[in-house]
């Protein structure tokens, strides 16, 4: 299941859509409405579910996260699964925020406000500098402690 916040408004998200260079194609605007609502990393399957009753397919709903994730305006995650997970793109910055996973049931959810500093000297790897890495913090969830 996914958590919802309030929804923004289609007329704002159409606009993020164009200015990111896409076509505001209903299910576009659905899937980013739901990754701009969702207080955890939205898998394929989550989001099929969720805007299930919208008439689109699995496969549209898919290439729909990847225009997003292309565009800008998400990002993908593999939490250690093997499942590709989307969230929001927060702002154009490469501020890392870890996700939590937990051990016992793979619920995941954002650590916002917590914050990663990475090395960013020449020894560093160079995903470090475009943030191309991911931080995962491993633990049990308060349903499973
Ligand atoms: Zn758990
Ligand atoms: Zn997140």
């Amino acid at each position: 299941m996914v958590k919802r916040a309030e929804a923004k408004g289609a007329g704002e998200l159409r606009a993020a859509l164009r200015a990111a260079g896409l076509r505001a194609t209903p299910s576009r605007v659905a899937v980013l409405g739901l990754l701009s609502s969702a207080s955890a990393p939205v898998s394929h399957g989550d989001a099929a579910a969720a805007l299930e009753g919208g008439g689109w397919d699995r496969a549209t709903l898919y290439r729909n996260l990847l225009d997003l994730t292309r565009a800008g305006l998400a990002r993908r995650d593999d939490l250690g699964d093997h499942v590709w997970r989307f969230e929001l793109a927060r702002g154009h910055d490469v501020t890392l925020h870890p996700h939590f996973v937990c051990d016992e049931c793979g619920e995941v959810s954002c650590l916002d406000g917590a914050v990663v500093v990475m090395p960013r000297g020449a020894a560093a790897p160079r995903a470090l500098r475009t943030g191309g890495v991911e931080v995962h913090v491993k633990g049990r969830c308060d349903g499973c402690a």
